[in-house]
């Protein structure tokens, strides 16, 4: 019940455990070719955008965001929500960006207006960079709005989806977002290797235009876009060898959840939230992220005063349930983090058992608080 890496399904993991495939077998070029097709439906994005599959964490996905649309002098805007908006900060920098941040307090996330005044104070904007759902926090922004603002200054916008995405609501071409991205361990339910992202072609675009200072090759999308598109033609191609068997993982990870259906999916993470958070209340654990910025994919909780994360997740460990403790440096010690991500939000009985787990944890009434649980539920 950490925020990733996630359990996953016994199909996604049956997917994982084969032989691995090579890179030009029949069976891989298929699964290459659905999963592609597979993420544009999931991201909701249109026939001209483009995904890609790299090898890598999500933090590999962060560097080729930097890498392929920001360069020495660049001006961006990076909306700060916790932890993982400061590393986009730090990528960002690395590349040679003139970085301007809006931020709020810890919990909580920038009004629309507060970004909307950052950016007439600046510019010109290459492009704005915010965080779907941040992990160390739980803050959910809603990105429709930063999407439709960066569009307004002729800036790309750019989503850490990692804690999101096939968790959190997300439409890519009706918002008209340039870039998402997400690790494989997350919302998205399969073992931890795979960066995942779409561009739009506006953001292919970007990458195109830029002559100067390419990319490095296993970052450049440019690299990777002739191999994807042959795969996506049912072609085998070669730049550098994809992580099969993550990839039929992928294809068997992304079939399940359209059996299930994208939107009911966001919807069953929702039902699921809103009962762990009712759970919560009833033993009186006060969230972290401010009233209606808490994402559906993990709980941030602060603990009762006097109990710290050190002590407190290994009691709920010895209930058999594994918690994350905090990440963000301002508020570390008076935490604890617990995800409620992909097949698990299907297991009311596992939900109920970390109900308990946490109950343990802060000796909070284990069962008032599974009965709000299933009220909620
Ligand atoms: C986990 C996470 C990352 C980093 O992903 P890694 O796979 O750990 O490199 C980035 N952003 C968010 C929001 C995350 O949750």
């Amino acid at each position: 019940m950490i925020p990733g890496p996630i359990e996953i399904s016994p199909s996604v993991g049956a997917a994982a455990a084969g032989a691995p495939p090579s890179h030009t077998s029949p069976g891989l070029i298929a699964a290459f070719g659905n999963a592609l097709r597979g993420m544009r439906q999931v991201w909701r994005a249109d026939a001209s955008s483009q995904p890609f599959v790299i090898a890598g964490s999500g933090t590999l996905a962060m560097e080729v965001a930097a890498a392929n649309l920001v360069g020495p002098g660049d001006r961006v805007l990076v909306v700060k929500t916790g932890y993982f908006s400061d590393r986009m900060v730090e990528i960002l920098r690395r590349y040679g960006a003139e970085v301007a941040e809006v931020g709020a307090e810890v919990g909580d996330a920038p009004t629309v207006d507060q970004v909307r005044a950052a950016l007439a104070a600046g510019g010109p904007w290459k492009a704005l960079f915010a965080t779907h759902v941040d992990t160390s926090t739980a803050v959910r922004i809603d990105p429709e709005p930063l999407a439709r603002l960066a569009a307004e200054h002729g800036a790309l916008s750019v989503f850490d989806g990692v804690c999101a995405v096939a968790g959190e609501p997300f439409e890519m071409e009706g918002w008209g977002a340039d870039l998402c991205f997400t690790a494989s361990q997350k919302a998205i339910g399969l073992p931890p290797g795979l960066a995942l992202m779409v561009a739009s072609d506006r953001a292919l675009a970007a990458r195109q235009a830029r002559t100067a200072s390419p990319p490095p090759l296993y970052l450049d999308w440019l690299s990777w876009l002739p191999i994807h598109r042959a795969y996506e033609e049912g072609k085998p191609s070669y730049f550098a060898t994809p992580a099969t068997s993550l990839v039929m993982a992928l294809a068997a990870g992304l079939a399940e959840i359209f059996e299930e259906g994208v939107e009911a999916r966001w919807q069953a993470h929702q039902r699921a939230a809103d009962a762990m958070r009712a759970a919560w209340a009833a033993l009186g654990l006060r969230l972290v992220p401010k009233d209606g910025l808490a994402a559906n994919t993990l709980s941030a909780l602060t603990l009762p005063s006097g109990l710290k994360p050190a002590e407190v997740v290994p009691r709920i460990a010895a209930q058999g349930v594994l918690v994350a403790g905090g990440l963000h440096p301002a508020i570390r010690d008076t935490y604890i983090r617990v995800g409620h991500m992909g097949v698990v939000i299907h297991r009311p009985i596992d939900l109920e058992r970390t109900v308990r787990a946490v109950a343990a944890g802060v000796a909070g009434d284990a069962e008032s608080a599974v009965a709000a649980f299933r009220r909620a539920l």
